[in-house]
This record gives structure tokens, sequence and C-alpha cells, in this order.
């Protein structure tokens, strides 16, 4: 049941939260809804859930207008340039922010619309060939050069470490993640650099992210089960 599943993720949340000194409402969970039907979302948002994640930019352009206006999405797979228009149209945050194009692309859209669109700038930082992200050592360029986007929030990092068989092993990651943004927002490039999201944790080692500072986890599998495959 997908609000069991929810409840129980938030009762998880709590407890890593807790035991590391932190509170629970600074934990924001997006339930990963990527291949799943409008139904699951409905299900979801029905037990108390408003924020989802997808990683196909027409799959929330599909799904968008069957749901209620409170459903907010989080973009969190690659973006190419020529899609940023609908995204900036149709998501609360792009997670997967990992080039300067990319942002004048959401800018330009931005700037007809007369919004602000909050980010984050998604970081390889297992350097990991397979995965998408910008180096940990090129960040610090990027999120200069964002300052210059007038539309585009710089809010936080987000990172999708090297798959672990045992989530333990994704600890040095996060810290790693975390560290960064840590030695980032003292030169001030963040949109509040009091408080950086940090979007780390999906759902086998989202207690993990959270005991290293995750703002937001992205949980699809425990939530929704086993993905369909995409046709
Ligand atoms: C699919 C996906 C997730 C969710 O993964 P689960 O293991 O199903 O929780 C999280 N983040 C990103 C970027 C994803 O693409």
């Amino acid at each position: 049941m997908i609000s069991e599943n929810i409840a129980t993720i938030q009762e998880k949340i709590a407890i890593a939260a807790t035991t590391s000194n932190r509170s629970p409402e600074d934990i924001k969970l997006v339930a990963v809804s990527k291949r799943f039907p409008v139904t699951a979302i409905q299900e979801a948002y029905a037990a108390g859930q408003t924020l989802f994640g997808e990683n196909y930019i027409q799959e929330v352009q599909q799904k968008s207008p069957k749901l209620p206006e409170q459903v907010r999405f989080h973009f969190i797979g690659h973006l190419q340039t020529n899609k940023a228009k609908i995204a900036a149209e149709s998501c609360a945050m792009v997670e997967t922010v990992d080039r300067l194009k990319l942002a004048k692309a959401l800018n330009k859209r931005l700037e007809e619309l007369q919004n602000n669109m909050d980010i984050l700038v998604q970081v390889n930082i297992g350097e990991d060939p397979d995965k998408s992200g910008i180096s940990a050592e090129d960040t610090e360029n990027l999120l200069n050069e964002l300052q210059s986007i007038p539309r585009i929030r710089t809010c936080g990092l987000m990172t999708m470490p090297p798959i672990e068989p045992n989530p333990e092993l994704s600890r040095p990651y996060f810290r790693r993640l975390r560290l960064l943004s840590e030695k980032l927002s003292k030169k001030n490039l963040f949109f509040d650099n009091d408080r950086i999201e940090l979007s780390m944790g999906m759902s086998s080692d989202y207690h993990i992210a959270i005991e290293e500072g995750a703002t937001i986890v992205r949980v699809g599998t425990a939530i929704f089960g086993n993905r369909p495959v995409r046709k």
C-alpha cells in the first residue's frame, strides 16, 4: 500500500533526523513517480504527499494536467536544453542543472513567464563515468556563472553516487557533497547560504543521507514498488 509505505518512510526520516540532532521538518520527501501511472500519484496525494520526482519531461507534461494544482514536480533526470522550456513551465524545481547553457534556456522561458525557479546543481561526486553531473572540481565555477542568471535561484546541490551493495558505503559520497556545499556557502554562492538544500539518498540509503545532512531525499521503489519497464 502506497499510503502505508509513505507513513513508514516518514517515520524512518524522523528517526534518522532525530538521531542526528536535526528536525524532521527540515527534510523533504520527493516521491519518485517516474514510469508509474497518474493513479499511483493520486493515491500518494490522498495520503498527503504533494512533492513528486520525474526524470522524463514528457511524463511531467502528460501527468500534470490530470492532477490537483497542489501537486509539485521536481525534475531529477537529464534535461535536454531544448526541453528546458517545458521544465520551466511545469516543474517546481530542476535538481539536475549541470551546465550554464541549460540555466540560460530555463531563464529565457522564466523571463517570459515572469517567474523565478529554484534549482540544484547536480554534482557527480563519485566521478562515475555512467552518471551525469558536473565534477566537484568544476562546481564552484558553475555556481559563479549561475549568479548572473537572474531568474534562477541556486538553492543547493544534488548527487547520485555510484550504486553500492551496502548503503553504508554511500556515506562517504554524501559526506563529500555536504563538505563541498559548506565550502561553497562560505563563498556565498547559493541563494540562501544559511540554508543550503542537499538532495541525496534514495530508497536504499536515504537514512544514511539524512545522517550526513540531506534536506531532500528522493524515494521511488520504497513507496511505489518495482518500476514498470519503459515501453
Ligand atoms: C529513480 C531515481 C530515484 C529513486 O530511486 P529508488 O531506488 O527507486 O528510490 C532517485 N533519484 C533519481 C535521480 C532517480 O532517477
